[in-house]
């Protein structure tokens, strides 16, 4: 499976942004030849919408493009890996 090289995903239902936490460990355990099984959820912590670990670590719900310049500047933070 391909892992997304954004190191923030986001929740579109409260606009909360988190950091992909362990994301080169993920990287390096999903990126293998053949069918990656990646099982589990991942919760919002904040509204409590529930995502697919999948979704999260492929891209489906990265931090949005046009939010990175302002997330950038408010937080410091370096977007890509
Ligand atoms: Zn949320």
């Amino acid at each position: 499976m391909k892992v997304s090289r954004i190191r923030f995903w986001w929740c579109p239902q409260c606009n909360g942004v988190y950091k992909k936490v362990g994301l080169e460990s993920r990287i390096q355990m999903y990126e293998v030849p053949g069918e990656t099984v990646v099982m589990g959820t991942i919760e919002c912590g904040r509204c409590h919408t529930v995502y697919q670990a999948r979704d999260i670590w492929s891209g489906k719900h990265d931090l949005p493009r046009e939010h990175w310049k302002e997330f950038r500047s408010a937080t410091g933070e370096r977007i890509e890996l």
